[in-house]
Formats: C-alpha cells, structure tokens, sequence
C-alpha cells in the first residue's frame, strides 16, 4: 500500500529535481554532451561503490582512455583490467566489471535497456541495475545506497538500522514510490547528491536542505539520531610473510589465488602468519607447495600496514634467493613499472625494497653479502603505514 500522499509526493519531487538542476557537482559522468551513456553511468557507478567521489575520478578517466567502450572492455584481458584497478580496492568489482562487460556484449550487443536483463548480468545488484536503469535508459527504478537510505530515513523517519531486513524493505518501498516516472535518474541522481553534500552523517546541513520543511526527522529533532550510529567491528589483524627476489633491479611476483585477498592479481609469493609459525620455514614451504619455488629465506628488510575494510594488514618482506629457476607463471616487476596488476600494499613493500637497496649499494657497493644483511637490518626504520581496501 503506498505510503506517500500523492500531494506530498509530488512536493518532493519538485523541490528535489529543482534543487539538482540548480547547481549539482559538475562530475566527469555527469557532463551534458556526453549524454546518458549507459556504460560510463555504470562504469562511474561501480567505481563509486565504497569509493570517494576524488578518489574515483582520475580512475574513471584513464579507464575511459583505455576503454572507451562497453566492447572495448570486453574485450580486454582480466590482467590489465586490474592493473588499471590496482589502487581502488575492492578488486572484485574490477572482475565483475569485466565479467558483466563480456556476458551484456555476448548476450545484448551492449547493457540491456531492461531491469530484469540488467539484473541478470553478474555483479549487477539491485541498486547497480537501478542506477544504470534510471540515469542511462530512464527506466523508474528505484535506487538505495547508503546515502539515499539516510536521506529517506531521516525524511520519513524510519526508525532501525538501514541494512536490517524490514527497514531495508521500507526504504525501497519508499525510493520506488518517490522515484519521478518522468525523470528517474535525476530524481535518483538528486536524492545521492543531498546524501552526499547535505544530509550528511553525523550532523545533517538541514539549513541548505531543500526540503527541509517536510522531513519527518527535523521536524521530531532528531535528525542526528537518524539512523542509528552503525559501530564498527575491530579489524582482525592479517600477517603476511613476503619472499620478495630482487634480480637487476626486478623483484619475482606470481599470480595470486582467485578467491581471497588481493585475489586474482599479482604479488610476491607470501604467507599468511598464524599462531607461533616461524615465518621463514612457513614462507619456504608454501613457495614450493603453491608455486614450485625453492628458495632461501633471508631476513626481514621491509615492512608495510595497511588498514583494509576488515583487516588491520602488515606485510612482512623477507629477502630470498632463489634456488631454482622461476615457474612460468611468475613474472619480473621493475622499480617504477607501470601497468601491472599489483595492489597498493605489495607496490609499498616493493618500494620500500627497492629503495633499502639502493642506499645500501649507495654507501658501499662493495658490501658483501654478509655484511648487506647487516646494513639492511639496521634500516628497517623505513617502515611505511597507509590504508587501502581490498
Ligand atoms: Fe536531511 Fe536535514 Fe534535509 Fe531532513 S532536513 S532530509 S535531516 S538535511
């Protein structure tokens, strides 16, 4: 049974899309002459998911300059699709992205004007297919993100946490009733934006807020209240041991397992720490059970932490000599090579070894082998910190 008042309804559609059209961000897959082209509105939509919007547009960019289009990804290798990837974390939107790419072209020649095809291309979610539904083909389907689900919350005072189960429901019921049958993605792409920039968390902007006089939640004053303040689980901590083998200024990387962390892209051979392993012996036996790799351990001489979504990561390089030739698998990468599908962390770690390396050739190139060791241990003060996303 719809909720919405018809008056009401139309009230806030108004005040809404006049809002948007007075002055919304100027955003690269939002510029007029490039039209509602369905592949950069998905491409942008995907990108943004769990990614700030600065974050996101240089990446958007040079996607496009390599992938101007929807057959031109498709086209494409899966290894440099996540090099292009590497830094926006969550990697499996990148597979999926090539994944859905594949299966539209195959299937439609293009992204489907239909929610339902949509929906059934891979990684297409319901807000994915709503957004790429409404903005590209102005079809009216509704769309909930986290920002719209706390504009609507506060709007109509939804009491409960927004990924529950029934207030979930309520706030698509409430985003399919809002939703203008003559401009979908504008009144969707209007409620994202005052998410965005003025119903923002934990204190709204409601003195900007166009339709500030018909919330629910401000009108109760409780529009700081609204929704619930979500607390974030602890970060388990994630120890890896890294086998990092320097050859003429290139260090080893195999491909990483499909599933898991930093799935599916490159990176040194490496092991998760548990318990009381001992990080040498762990590192030598996976080398050589999960890559056919006999090498030498050496020393710790490099270290990254990284805070992931879930994890409170540290990667712990070891210096290793190889005692046999590498799998085909594995690949060189030098210092500075752009293009591979490497994640931030690793690209740190490597960093870090590369420049321990060159300070220590800088000071003495005659430093033997013995000695080096040495020299590297007492540099480890090169420790870097940052955080990412998987
Ligand atoms: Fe959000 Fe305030 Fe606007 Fe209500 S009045 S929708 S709380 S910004």
């Amino acid at each position: 049974m719809p909720a919405l008042p018809p008056a009401r309804r139309a009230a806030l559609r108004r005040r809404l899309l006049a809002w948007y059209d007075a002055g919304h961000r100027d955003l690269p897959w939002r510029v007029p002459q490039r039209g509602a082209d369905p592949y950069r509105v998905w491409l942008a939509e995907v990108m943004l998911q769990q990614t700030q919007v600065q974050a996101v547009i240089p990446y958007y960019e040079r996607f496009l300059r390599r992938y101007p289009t929807l057959g031109a990804l498709a086209a494409a290798r899966e290894e440099d699709v996540l090099a292009l990837w590497a830094g926006l974390g969550y990697y499996a939107r990148g597979r999926n992205l090539l994944a859905a790419a594949r299966a539209a072209q195959a299937r439609h020649g293009g992204l489907p004007a239909s929610l339902d095809a949509l929906r059934a291309l891979p990684g297409f979610g319901p807000y994915t297919a709503g957004a790429v539904a409404s903005i590209a083909f102005g079809i009216a389907a509704p769309v909930v993100d986290g920002n719209v689900a706390r504009v609507l919350a506060r709007l109509f005072l939804v009491e409960g946490e927004p990924a529950a189960g029934t207030v979930r429901s309520r706030l698509w019921a409430l985003a399919g009733e809002l939703v203008d049958p003559a401009r979908p993605g504008d009144l969707n792409q209007a409620l994202m934006e005052l998410g965005a920039t003025v119903c923002v968390k934990p204190a709204p902007r409601c003195g900007r807020c166009p339709v500030a006089a018909r919330c629910a939640a401000r009108a109760a004053g409780r529009e700081r209240a609204i929704p619930p303040a979500r607390g974030r689980p602890a970060r388990r901590p994630l120890e890896l041991a890294c086998a990092l083998v320097e050859r003429a200024g290139a260090v080893l990387v195999v491909p990483r397992p499909a599933a898991g962390l930093f799935g599916g892209l490159l990176g040194p051979p490496s092991v998760e720490l548990a318990g009381e392993d001992d990080p040498a012996t762990a590192l030598a036996r996976t080398a050589r059970e999960a890559h056919g790799l006999a090498l030498a351990v050496g020393e710790e001489v490099a270290r990254v932490e990284r805070t992931l979504t879930h994890r409170a990561l540290t990667l712990r390089g070891y210096r290793c000599t190889l005692r046999a030739g590498p799998p085909a698998a594995a690949r060189w990468v030098a210092r500075g090579e752009e293009g591979v599908a490497l994640p931030t962390a690793f690209s740190a770690l490597l960093a870090t070894l590369f420049s321990t390396s060159r300070r220590v050739r800088c000071k003495n190139p005659h430093s033997r082998p013995g000695r080096l060791a040495d020299k590297l241990a007492r540099q480890r003060s090169s420790l870097t910190r940052g955080s990412s996303s998987v």
